[in-house]
């Protein structure tokens, strides 16, 4: 089978090359720990040999069917692509970040204020304020302690939503003066000419501080905007597209949803879980896409990569 891969953004790697690319990922069998946009560079050096197409920064924007049963997939840059199975990995979608209700935010994001941390080499030696209290805050709160000249870490609970582990890390660097950690508060206003300069907290006790940093990081994740993919007539049942977990087709025939995007009983939005739907789905797409052909399953050490 021929793949082309479209992405609405500039490069591969969903979540992993645009949320974190330099966080380490524990959990890939074979990899005791790897960078994400490492494993990514891998996984296409892996497919380059089966020669994929690809459109990048490009939104799918319709998906219509042909009286053949075929698929034409049109972008927002009027490209489009025939085929005749469509594997929607759309993920969380076309993601926005949540923003905090701060006065003024919008005025320093590119300016001091990011959403995302893309590359921690650049906060080396900085101070840095973050806030949430998810995984993302966690992970980037015990990787940048190593790395910045201070970080504080702002979350409006006393507990965090993250793994119980990574809390326990953060925990373990407060009490030994590595970050700072302010619990029950609140990151209330911004303030910089041009750039900014300083943040106001509110704290547990009902005291607001100013306290100075060149970067804000609120961490309070990604807004689950399926956007166009809600209009394919697809079943979807809390942002997520229903499948059938035996073969991960959707509702309609040649239809197959991997990855986040996807629910089902035991669902796990692991990129693990993400490679398993991918080995089923593909079986299942050969077989809807050549009815009349028997699929040998063999290892691509029977027929080798170069016979692709
Ligand atoms: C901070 C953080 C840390 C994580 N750490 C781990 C970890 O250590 N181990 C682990 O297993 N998992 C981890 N995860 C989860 C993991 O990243 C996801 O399970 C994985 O990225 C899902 O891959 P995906 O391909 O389904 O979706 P995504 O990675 O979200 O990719 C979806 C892609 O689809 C594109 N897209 C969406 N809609 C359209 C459209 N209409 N047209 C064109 N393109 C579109 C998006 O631009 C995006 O690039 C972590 C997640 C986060 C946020």
């Amino acid at each position: 089978m021929r793949c082309h891969i479209i992405d609405a953004l500039p490069q591969v790697g969903g979540q992993l090359s645009e949320v974190y690319p330099q966080k380490p990922i524990y959990d890939i069998p074979g990899y005791p720990a790897i960078n994400a946009l490492d494993l990514v560079n891998k996984l296409v050096e892996q497919i380059t040999p089966f020669n994929p197409g690809y459109t990048l920064g490009e939104r799918v924007d319709l998906l219509e069917r042909l009286s053949d049963g075929s698929f034409v997939l049109i972008t927002n840059y009027q490209t489009s692509i025939h085929c005749r199975a469509v594997v929607i990995a759309g993920g969380l979608g076309c993601f926005e970040p949540r923003k905090p209700p701060i006065t003024g935010l919008e005025n320093f994001e590119g300016k001091g204020v990011s959403y995302m941390i893309r590359n921690p080499e650049k906060l080396r030696g900085r101070k840095v304020l973050l806030a949430g209290g998810g995984d993302s805050a966690l992970d980037w709160a015990v990787i940048l302690s190593e790395l910045a000249e201070r970080v504080v870490l702002v979350h409006r609970g006393d507990t965090f939503r993250g793994a119980p582990e990574t809390a326990g890390k953060v925990f373990a660097l407060a009490a030994a003066g590595q970050l700072d950690l302010l619990l029950n508060a609140n990151v209330v206003a911004l303030h910089g000419n041009g750039h900014l300069q300083s943040a106001e907290i509110l704290t547990h006790d009902g005291q607001t501080v100013k306290l100075t940093t060149e970067h804000f990081v609120p961490l309070f994740g990604l807004s689950p905007k399926l956007g166009p993919l809600e209009h394919w007539g697809l079943n979807i049942n809390k942002s997520a597209i229903t499948v059938n977990p035996e073969d991960f087709s959707t509702n309609q025939p040649g239809i197959y949803a991997i990855g986040d995007i996807n629910t089902y009983p035991g669902k796990l939005k692991l990129i693990l879980s993400g490679f398993h739907e991918a080995a089923l789905m593909a079986q299942s797409a050969f077989k809807y896409m050549y009815p009349h052909e028997r699929l040998s399953f063999k290892y691509t050490t029977v027929y080798g990569i170069n016979s692709f």
